[in-house]
């Protein structure tokens, strides 16, 4: 069993402390209940910045933070660093690598992962984007294979090293196409002399018929117009059908030889033991009411990515996106001090606030509910609200410096390779 001082208090147990678990652990504060935090890393982290750690623009550092510098002022919070395996509803008990726990109310809030769809090729030769270690290894890659290019046997070789490919045309294969574009262009011929009139080949793969499929078509089209423009071969009406280790194939038949393959093309809910089969829907995202209770449970709750929650203008849920999270997180916390004092619950109704990506210095489009643009001003809002919602001023002000250096100069982070010592 896992130690927590017992209390008269209720205790919510929170399983993950992404953009929904610290929502709701924050609003908790002083709330009267007893909450502990389960999440298998002791920070919280930033994945809308991902690509810049995994192109070298940013260290790990600036958009991780210390969950239990954020929690040192709050009373009766506990965090337990831990992953989950599984839910024993029968008795209220969560089973984790680090022993089991009682709960009175337990909140699911521990995220997604990528989905491979059945291709296991894609899974063990593919760079994923869903965690921090994940992008490590991708930015590790990214800059072994530029080393690597300039001792390769052959050209064939040297080619196959350079060539990039992202699998993916959503937010986030964009967002890294139009960053590894941009060190492509200012960093690789400065870094590597030798590779300076040879440049890395970047492609961008999408099976739908344009990226940002999510967005208007105009935003898809100016999209696609500043990722060419910054030399990466955008491929729409394209599936992938497999990979090897040097190469990723297509339903066409076409066949890329690459030394990187970026895999954003699939998202499933982490998974967790003990729940009814019946709670389980699309991509194994946890069914919710109304009042994110997961289905058949009266004291579990699902919030964020990995639940699903049916409104209206979203009958197969709601997008994976940190808003639905953070407003999720927000109506939770007011219920359960609702349940406390026996009031009932509100129900949800989500609050669509836009949706943007950048595509390199300069370039963004950004969707607002009122108002579409895209270019420089559209830049200058995205990196504002970015900014505005890294937890931690320090991060704020390194973030800050790093990108006015970056603009001043055309240089970025130290491109370092670091990797664990193997054993
Ligand atoms: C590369 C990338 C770019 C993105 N860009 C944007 C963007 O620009 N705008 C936007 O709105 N959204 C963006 N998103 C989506 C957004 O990050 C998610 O919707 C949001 O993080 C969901 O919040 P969450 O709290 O549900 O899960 P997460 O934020 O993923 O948090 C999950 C937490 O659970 C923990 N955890 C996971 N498994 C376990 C386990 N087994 N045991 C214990 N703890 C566990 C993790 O450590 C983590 O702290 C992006 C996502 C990615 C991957």
């Amino acid at each position: 069993m896992i130690n927590i001082p017992e209390t008269d208090k209720k205790r919510i147990v929170i399983v993950g402390c992404g953009f929904a678990g610290l929502t709701l652990a924050r609003k908790l504060k002083n709330s009267g209940y007893q909450v502990v935090i389960i999440d298998k890393h002791n920070y919280h982290q930033f994945p809308p910045l991902f690509y810049q750690v995994a192109s070298a623009g940013l260290e790990a550092s600036s958009i991780l933070f210390p969950l239990r510098k954020i929690f040192q002022n709050y009373k009766d919070f506990h965090i337990r660093k831990a992953e989950v395996i599984a839910v024993d509803s029968a008795n209220n008990k969560l089973a984790t690598s680090a022993g089991d726990l009682k709960y009175d109310y337990l909140v699911l809030a521990h995220g997604a992962t990528n989905a491979y769809f059945g291709s296991v090729k894609m899974q063990q030769y593919s760079k994923g984007m869903k965690s921090i270690a994940e992008v490590l290894d991708l930015r590790n890659s990214l800059l072994m294979n530029f080393e690597n290019s300039l001792v390769a046997g052959d050209e064939t070789e040297r080619d196959m090293l350079l060539n990039i490919v992202i699998i993916g045309g959503g937010p986030s294969g964009v967002e890294i196409a139009g960053a590894l574009a941009e060190m492509n262009r200012y960093i690789i011929p400065k870094d590597y002399p030798e590779l300076k009139n040879i440049r890395a080949k970047i492609y961008l793969i999408e099976a739908a018929d344009r990226v940002l499929n999510m967005m208007s078509q105009k935003s898809s089209e100016k999209a696609r117009e500043f990722l060419e423009k910054s030399g990466v071969s955008v491929l729409t009406d394209t599936k992938a059908s497999g990979c090897d280790e040097t190469s990723v194939f297509f339903d066409s038949g076409m066949k890329i030889s690459t030394g990187l393959i970026i895999w954003t093309a699939g998202i499933k809910a982490n998974f967790i033991n003990g729940l009814n089969p019946d709670c389980f829907g699309r991509a194994g995202r946890l069914v919710v009411d109304q009042c994110s209770r997961v289905k058949g449970y009266e004291n579990i709750f699902a919030l964020g990515d990995i639940s699903l929650m049916a409104e209206e203008k979203y009958p197969n849920g709601h997008p994976q996106v940190a808003q639905v999270a953070i407003q999720q997180a927000k109506l939770l916390s007011a219920n359960l001090k609702r349940l406390l004092a026996n009031k009932t619950t509100i129900e949800f109704r989500y609050r669509d606030l836009g949706t943007m990506a950048t595509i390199g210095r300069n370039l963004a489009v950004v969707e607002l509910p009122f108002i579409k643009f895209h270019g420089l001003f559209g830049w200058y809002v995205w990196m504002f609200i970015h900014l505005m919602s890294i937890v931690g001023v320090k991060n704020k002000l390194v973030i800050f410096l790093n990108w006015a250096w970056k603009y001043f100069t055309y240089d970025q982070s130290t491109r370092l390779i670091l990797r664990p010592k193997e054993k």
